[in-house]
């Protein structure tokens, strides 16, 4: 197999190095040991499509990689696979200023997107915490959301075009640049927020949108859980243009203050909950305004607006590190859940039920995206046991939560895939007609289930 993959690719495009063999060979989860048999470093869509003919021709498995930050286990591989680093395919092309969009390879890093789309006076409004490590083809592959979904909606909403090279190594170029492409069926969806099980994704055309005029951004602190919808009710029958509403606990933020040094409470006294919103003013005093409107209502206690750019990057930075800093806390529990944004204090008060009255060893840390019903549920042992035992708890406790979701007609995978590690919770969102017909799907890209096996299913 190596003598094979010499033949076309550089020494420093082929790595069985040990450490770079367990760095590639995960993401961010901790729940499996990473194990594949080789990296490989395609720099070119030919690379990637001789990788994937010859491995499909002699039956091996592959892992496609990207930033390796999800959340999901989607791109480990536990199990000798070929992994694909698409880490050297990531050339960002200008931006096409007329048509609003920009191609780019997809080991692109989503903040670099960002920054290019800017330099050209237009904005890329795929944004969340890890930027600076995604990479758009991973980006591409869970159907990130992220801080702006409220506004702009989910990967799937920006991406107009996609190159992506199939099993059998043949490479597919779908759409490119056009708005309106209604010849038949849209193969350019299906492989979006497919975890990689579909084909590899070297190319994208991306949909940029107008820079924000004026965006505002203020943290408001409330008595009780029940105010944050309210509050959501509130700005938007106000007519305020929404761009992020966030939503983080005392638990969270103390996270945050503890961890990063860069970081302070912008309050002086202490609360529980807490809200950050972004709005898109159309005058100056817009959001002194919003939150005089939410005092007078008594749905916030206190709130602060940023007044330059490290307030914001401060009161961001409080909402923006706590995945991380709350994964320093110890032995941490991750879900990513959705319910309808009307059913958000049923889920939350019979979850916080659920947790105190039968796992109290348990602490739970509750954030998210809360404007689109998503909230990322962390279950931290506070007494720090044997991990084993944790597992086994919060999987029983898995199950109970995901009944609760199925009961409310939410999600139990909001933004972050199904994975390794939420396999077993597809059940409680799809019906066994919409898994087999995904298993049929499946089998007409990849019908010897080599492109990352056991994702998913
Ligand atoms: C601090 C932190 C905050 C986060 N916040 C958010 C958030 O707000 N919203 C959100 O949605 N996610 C969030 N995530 C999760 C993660 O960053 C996203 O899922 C991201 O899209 C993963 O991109 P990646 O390049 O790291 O992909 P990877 O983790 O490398 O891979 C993810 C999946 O994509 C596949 N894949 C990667 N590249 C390709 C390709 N070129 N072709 C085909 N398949 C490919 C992999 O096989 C795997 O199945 C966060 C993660 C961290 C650590």
């Amino acid at each position: 197999m190596n003598t094979y993959f010499a033949s076309f690719l550089e020494a420093n495009q082929i790595s069985q190095v040990q450490s770079d063999l367990e760095e590639y060979g995960k993401d961010r989860t901790k729940m499996h040991a990473p194990d594949p048999s080789i990296i490989l470093f395609p720099k070119t869509t030919e690379h990637v499509s001789k990788i994937l003919s010859y491995c499909n021709n002699n039956n091996i498995s592959v892992v496609p990689s990207g930033g390796r930050t999800g959340l999901s286990g989607a791109a480990m591989a536990p199990n000798k696979e070929v992994v694909i680093s698409l880490s050297k395919m990531n050339s960002i092309a200008s931006v096409d200023s007329i048509g609003s969009l920009i191609e780019v390879e997809a080991g692109a890093i989503l903040e670099s997107i960002q920054a290019e789309v800017a330099k050209n006076g237009l904005y890329f409004p795929l944004d969340f915490a890890s930027k600076g490590t995604a990479q758009i083809g991973g980006c591409i592959s869970t159907n990130a959301g992220g801080v702006k979904v409220i506004k702009y909606g989910m990967t799937r909403d920006i991406v107009l075009g996609l190159e992506v090279v199939l099993m059998s190594g043949e490479i597919l170029d779908l759409n490119k640049k056009l708005i309106k492409d209604n010849s038949g069926y849209n193969l350019i969806q299906p492989f979006i927020g497919s975890e990689g099980t579909l084909g590899v994704i070297t190319k994208a055309t991306l949909k940029c949108v107008p820079k924000p005029s004026n965006p505002q951004v203020a943290l408001f602190a409330c008595e009780s859980f029940e105010q944050i919808p309210e509050i959501l009710k509130e700005v938007r029958t106000a007519g305020y243009d929404l761009a992020a509403f966030e939503f983080f606990t005392s638990s969270g933020k103390d996270a945050v203050i503890s961890h990063i040094n860069s970081i302070s409470y912008p309050f002086e006294e202490e609360y529980e909950f807490f809200t950050l919103i972004e709005i898109c003013a159309s005058k100056d005093d817009d959001m002194i305004d919003l939150m005089e409107i939410l005092a007078e209502k008594e749905l916030i206690i206190d709130g602060t607006t940023a007044e330059n750019s490290s307030e914001v990057e401060n009161l961001w930075g409080l909402r923006e590190n706590i995945s991380e800093s709350v994964s320093m806390m110890g032995n941490v529990h991750k879900n990513d859940i959705s319910v309808p944004v009307s059913k958000l204090i049923e889920f939350v008060t019979k979850l916080e039920k659920l947790v105190n009255t039968k796992y109290s060893q348990y602490h739970l840390v509750l954030f998210g995206h809360i404007g689109d019903g998503n909230i990322h549920v962390n279950i931290i042992d506070k007494e720090d046991r044997n991990i084993s035992d944790f597992k086994k708890e919060t999987h029983i406790l898995d199950q109970e939560m995901f009944e609760l979701i199925r009961s409310l007609n939410g999600s139990i995978s909001a933004e972050h895939g199904i994975g390794l590690l939420k396999k077993e919770g597809l059940k409680y969102r799809r019906t066994e007609l919409e898994i087999s017909l995904m298993k049929q799907i499946k089998a007409v890209f990849d019908p010897k289930n080599l492109l990352n096996p056991g994702k998913i299913f």
